[in-house]
This record gives structure tokens, C-alpha cells and sequence, in this order.
């Protein structure tokens, strides 16, 4: 049975995209490829409110995670951590043999100015790692405040993951003063997995100069060598980039501030639907993720009964992340998702919560 997907990424492609997946190919050194590239490009510009570079890279987000830690660490990395995949990149920074320490704050917490403060004025890092929105806790980290307190760290580059947020929310990436910001696309931008976008400022561009070790295929060098030419370093996924160039169309078309308050509205309902159902939060307000919400299992509900209940009625369920399996559940409210689909999910866990209880 296809599951309409209620998880935290993937999630549900429209089928305009999936046809577009379908188009002719076409060779990426022919005119046709670069006159696509332009123009995803410059709709990824609109998007994330920036006049700077953005490349398209052939992989998932972690590609590109890696990529920018080995481009952009000269000196040592703080990882700031709050949850499974910021845990994960501090692991991917010392395996890619920088020097780096980890921050470390209790999963459902928020990183805060302070913290990211205290942690940049002991001058020994050259380069930050932060996720906006935590996935796996649903916290989203007030990522405004962080970009005051790093205007006083000139020297050190920020790599921000913005996987689950961008387009969700406004994340402008010039006016935060973001020297990299990284997203994946297949959890708030609504499309197939495989394609991952990334901007690169002066500055983090002439840190990449100094680096040795960037390797080949997520060299940020490469990719600006090419990007004048409309161009990427080696073959992308070029019928991603056309589902690209269509979603953009269709973020145009709804209007991205209705696709901010789109968000702000099924994140309302979801929030209200948790606490009248007697479930707590994971998280913190001011803290609550817009794209996600993490509930605490307060009620004791037997959430793999849940989960299969939910999916053989077609809808995938998360029954919580990694530690917090159990103890907490997620209900993905990203990407394209409307209010019809998420009445229609509520209304069928309230069934299955009735049946169990
Ligand atoms: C899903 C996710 C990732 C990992 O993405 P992949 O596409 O699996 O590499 C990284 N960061 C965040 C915040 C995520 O939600």
C-alpha cells in the first residue's frame, strides 16, 4: 500500500513533481542544462533571500555536511548538539580528521546566543556547526539571535543546516549573515531525496582557498569554478533539477509568505490537537518546531500498536527517533502538506486511539 507520509522526511511529493522527474534528458554541458540551472538557481536565490552563490549538489544533506567541514575548518570546529543528526555532523567533522569539540545541551533543549557566545569566546574556533531546526527532537534553535552574536565573531565561518526549515519559514541567508547554509530536499521542500542545496559567502569561500584536503567532489572551489558557467563540478541529477525548477514555480504560485502561514497554521493545529489529547511536548515554547512537533508519550499510548493501526490504514507514523522511541512521537507538518491532509490524519489517530484505549 502507497502511505501518505506523516514522518519527518521524506515526505510527500506532489505528482506535478514526480512528472517533471519525468522530462527528457538533456545533456548538463548543453545550453538547455545551463538556461535550467540559471533559472533554479535564481529561484533558490529568491527563496532564501540572498544575492550570494547557491550550488546544487548530487547527494543528500550529509554530503554536503561533510563537504562543508572539510572546506571550511582550518583551525578546530565547534558542533553545537542538541539531537541525533547535529550529534551525528560533530562524528562527521572528526572523521573527516578536523580538530573538533562538541557542545553538548539535553535532546528537546534549544542552542541559545549564550551558549553559541561562550563558546566562540574562548577564540579557539575557526568554524560553527548548527542545525536550525532538530529533526529528531523537534526544537527549533532562535537561529535570529545566534546571527547577532556571530557578527562579533568575524573570523569564524557558520555552516547552518536548514534541512527541515528552509522555505517553511523566513531564513534569509543574507541578512543572517549565513557564510553557508545547507539543506537537503526531501523534508521541508517537498521532493525526491537525492539533492542537496548550499550557499557559500566571500568569507567562507576565501577560508576554502587556505584548506587542503577538500577532496574532489564537494570542493566548494570546484563548485564556483562552474557556477559562473551556470554549471556544476561533475554530472548532477538533472531530473531532480527539474523538479526543482517546478516546485519553485509552485512556491511562487502559493506565495511564500502564504507558505510561511501555512505552516504556522498546521503547526497550530497539530499543537492543539496534542494537548487536548492529553499529550505533552518534548519541547520548550518558545522553542516548538513550525515543521515538526515531538509530543511526549504521556499518556503511555503503545505506539508501535499505533504505528501499524495508523499504517495499515495508509499513513506512516513516527513513533519517535533513535533514545526517544517510545517516550516521544513526531508528526511532520512540512513541505506541501494542506490542512485537508492533516484533518484527515488526526481524525484517523483519534480512531485508532479510541480502538486502544
Ligand atoms: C534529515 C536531516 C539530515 C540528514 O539528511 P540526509 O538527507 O539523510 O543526509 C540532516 N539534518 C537535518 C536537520 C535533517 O532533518
Amino acid at each position: 500500500m502507497v502511505k501518505k507520509l506523516f514522518i519527518p522526511g521524506p515526505v510527500d511529493v506532489h505528482p506535478d513533481i514526480l512528472q517533471a522527474m519525468a522530462s527528457p534528458m538533456i545533456g548538463h554541458r548543453m545550453p538547455e542544462y545551463a538556461a535550467l540551472h540559471g533559472r533554479v538557481t535564481a529561484g533558490l536565490k529568491r527563496v532564501l533571500a540572498t544575492d550570494g552563490r547557491v550550488f546544487l549538489a548530487t547527494s543528500s544533506a550529509f554530503g554536503v555536511m561533510e563537504g562543508a567541514v572539510r572546506n571550511l575548518v582550518a583551525k578546530r570546529c565547534v558542533n553545537f548538539c542538541n539531537g541525533a543528526f547535529s550529534d551525528k555532523w560533530h562524528d562527521v567533522t572528526r572523521r573527516c580528521g578536523k580538530e573538533a569539540d562538541a557542545v553538548k545541551v539535553e535532546w528537546g533543549k534549544p542552542i541559545t546566543p549564550e551558549i553559541v557566545d561562550q563558546a566562540l569566546a574562548t577564540g579557539r574556533y575557526d568554524a560553527i556547526t548548527l542545525i536550525h531546526n532538530e529533526t529528531s527532537t523537534g526544537v527549533m534553535s532562535p537561529l535570529p539571535e545566534i546571527a547577532r552574536v556571530l557578527r562579533n565573531y568575524p573570523d569564524v565561518v557558520s555552516i547552518i543546516d536548514t534541512v527541515s526549515s528552509m522555505s517553511a519559514l523566513p531564513v534569509p541567508v543574507d541578512e543572517l549573515g549565513i557564510d553557508c547554509c545547507i539543506f537537503g530536499v526531501q523534508k521541508a521542500f517537498a521532493l525526491p531525496p537525492g539533492l542537496a542545496v548550499f550557499t557559500a559567502s566571500d568569507k567562507a569561500l576565501a577560508r576554502a582557498r587556505t584548506v587542503e584536503g577538500r577532496g574532489y567532489y564537494f570542493d566548494f572551489l570546484e563548485f564556483e569554478a562552474n557556477d559562473v558557467k551556470n554549471n556544476t563540478p561533475s554530472t548532477p541529477c538533472i531530473s531532480h533539477i527539474y523538479a526543482m525548477d517546478r516546485q519553485l514555480e509552485r512556491f511562487f504560485a502559493e506565495g511564500l509568505e502564504q507558505r510561511w502561514a501555512r505552516h504556522r497554521q498546521l503547526a497550530g493545529m497539530v499543537r492543539e490537537w496534542v494537548a487536548d489529547r492529553g499529550y505533552g511536548f518534548f519541547a520548550d515554547e518558545p522553542y516548538r518546531s513550525v515543521t515538526l512537533t515531538c509530543a511526549l508519550n504521556t499518556r503511555g499510548t503503545d505506539l508501535a500498536r499505533l504505528k501499524k493501526m495508523l499504517g495499515e490504514r495508509g499513513y506512516a507514523f513516527d513513533d519517535g527517533y533513535g533514545t526517544i522511541k517510545g517516550k516521544t512521537f513526531r508528526i511532520a507538518h512540512m513541505g506541501d502538506m494542506q490542512r485537508t491532509d492533516l484533518e484527515e490524519f488526526l481524525a484517523t489517530a483519534d480512531e485508532c486511539l479510541v480502538e486502544l484505549a
